[in-house]
């Protein structure tokens, strides 16, 4: 059995400021001591260079929150992944379900972003996930197959250097979490999904992200297929998310 890392990465959403940022990351930097996993932190794009400079010499490492899946050019509004390069973005979020449901973003968009960002040298965390009406029509393996398949046809031989993350669309920030089995067995399906596609589907890192606190972090974490943590709100805290952290060693 291979010994992978884990990896936690907080998605701070449209949260932040200078000032908030900064008082954030030094706690984190504190507590971080030497992390059992790695560990990275999904800002504003305003926040790029700020928070670049923050965790320069730190075990945490920098993502965006999404990224363009056009490489340049007039596409007003939009970050390109030569831009994250630039100020040393190693994963950009992709997919993400509040990106999906607010922005109109298809399976056939996100896939492009998670090929594009590969291309450009920033690895996507591909979010997939099902609806709560999904779940009750019984489509959760259909819904998140069909989102990560599309990922896998895009980016072809490349697919054992995405990371997955699993949000189940009603667990984020609801405070509602899937429970450790509702996980795994997603987390299952995705992975068997994975091996399908790359004989280094064991290498793939799938996350689990939806309400994971300090609390029942450690119960996700333990499970076989569970490689990490995408996490939204307890990444605000310093406290939340340094013990999130220490659970996945
Ligand atoms: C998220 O935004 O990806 C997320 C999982 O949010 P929360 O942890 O707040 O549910």
């Amino acid at each position: 059995m291979t010994q992978k890392k884990k990896l936690i990465a907080g998605n701070w959403k449209m949260n932040g400021s200078l000032q908030a940022n900064a008082v954030l990351l030094q706690a984190l930097r504190d507590g971080l001591g030497a992390p059992g996993c790695g560990v990275a932190v999904a800002v504003p794009a305003p926040y790029l260079a700020q928070v670049q400079a923050l965790v320069a010499g730190s075990e945490i490492a920098l993502a965006a929150q999404d990224v363009s899946q056009h490489e340049t050019g007039a596409f007003t509004g939009e970050v390109s992944v030569s831009m994250l390069r630039d100020f040393g973005a190693r994963y950009a979020l992709v997919g993400h379900s509040e990106r999906r449901q607010y922005h109109g973003e298809t399976d056939a968009v996100v896939a492009a972003k998670a090929q594009r960002a590969l291309s450009g040298g920033v690895t996507p965390i591909v979010c997939v996930g099902e609806t709560l009406a999904e779940r009750e029509a019984g489509q959760t393996e259909t819904v998140v197959k069909r989102q990560l398949a599309a990922v896998i046809h895009a980016v072809g031989h490349c697919v054992s250097e995405i990371v997955v993350a699993y949000e189940p669309v009603w667990a984020i920030g609801t405070g509602r979490t899937a429970t450790p089995e509702q996980a795994q067995q997603v987390h299952a399906v995705l992975r068997a999904q994975l091996a399908a596609a790359t004989e280094s589907a064991d290498r793939v890192l799938i996350l689990y992200g939806g309400s994971m606190n300090a609390a029942n972090a450690a119960e996700l974490l333990a499970q076989p297929d569970i490689d990490g943590g995408l996490v939204g709100g307890a990444s605000l805290k310093a406290a939340d998310f340094l013990k999130i952290i220490a659970a996945a060693h």
